[in-house]
């Protein structure tokens, strides 16, 4: 998948049922430290990619709080007694996402308090490599992007070809419009995307060709 130069990164999608949620497995080669982003489903298949690639998880993240994102957190969580990390204006979202995915998943279990509450700014590390928190509210109040080394885990904001939506309760189409186009758009083009959901994008494809892009919010138009 991604094309990155960066020979201390290792990185694994996973795309996980019911929700065909992308679950990011990331690691720092020379000591093994892994993280892993949005575990969304079938902790079992993402536990083997763990072992696959020689990671120990030392840090499980969620974008937002949404059920499709954190179905597999509290098994995951039990596996690698890793630290759990959200933002903390999602953490309100966790009980209703677990109502919501224990309807499709009669096992789900919901995911525990998390361990940190993310803010931005803040430096997730993960071995030698930094990946920084931008807050992008707007799919939820409390929806995040980690950027670092060359890509941007985009969770539910920023698809290749589309954008998160924003009619459930806690979203807001200016406001997630304000952030993909102040903390994204300004990014180095060259920027890989990597998506909740899909296949993975640059962020100087996504300013030119998703149709939801096209304008500046605020200055009215189309
Ligand atoms: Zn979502
Ligand atoms: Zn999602």
């Amino acid at each position: 998948m991604v094309n990155s130069q960066e020979p201390e990164l290792v990185l694994r999608k996973v795309v996980v049922a019911p929700f065909v949620e992308n679950t990011y497995i990331v690691g720092a080669r020379s000591t093994g430290d892994g993280m892993v982003v949005d575990p969304g489903g079938e902790p079992e298949r993402v536990l083997e990619a763990v072992a696959d690639l020689g990671l120990t998880v030392k840090l499980i993240v969620n974008t937002h709080g949404h059920g499709d994102h954190t179905s597999a957190v509290a098994a995951l969580k039990e596996a690698t007694g890793a630290t759990y990390a959200l933002h903390q204006a999602d953490v309100p979202l966790l009980k209703e996402g677990a109502s919501w995915a224990s309807r499709v998943v009669p096992s789900y279990k919901p995911p525990p308090e998390p361990d940190r509450l993310l803010a931005d700014g803040d430096i997730l590390e993960v071995g030698a490599l930094r990946f920084q928190v931008l807050e992008t509210p707007g799919h939820t109040p409390g929806g995040i992007c980690l950027y670092g080394h060359g890509l941007v885990f985009t969770g539910d904001t920023l698809f290749q070809g589309s954008i998160g939506r924003f009619d459930r309760p806690g979203g807001n189409g200016r406001q997630l419009l304000l952030s993909i186009f102040s903390r994204l758009l300004t990014l180095a083009p060259g920027t890989i995307v990597l998506p909740g959901h899909g296949e993975q994008s640059t962020i100087g494809r996504e300013k030119l060709t998703n149709p939801f892009l096209q304008r500046i919010p605020g200055l009215g138009g189309r």
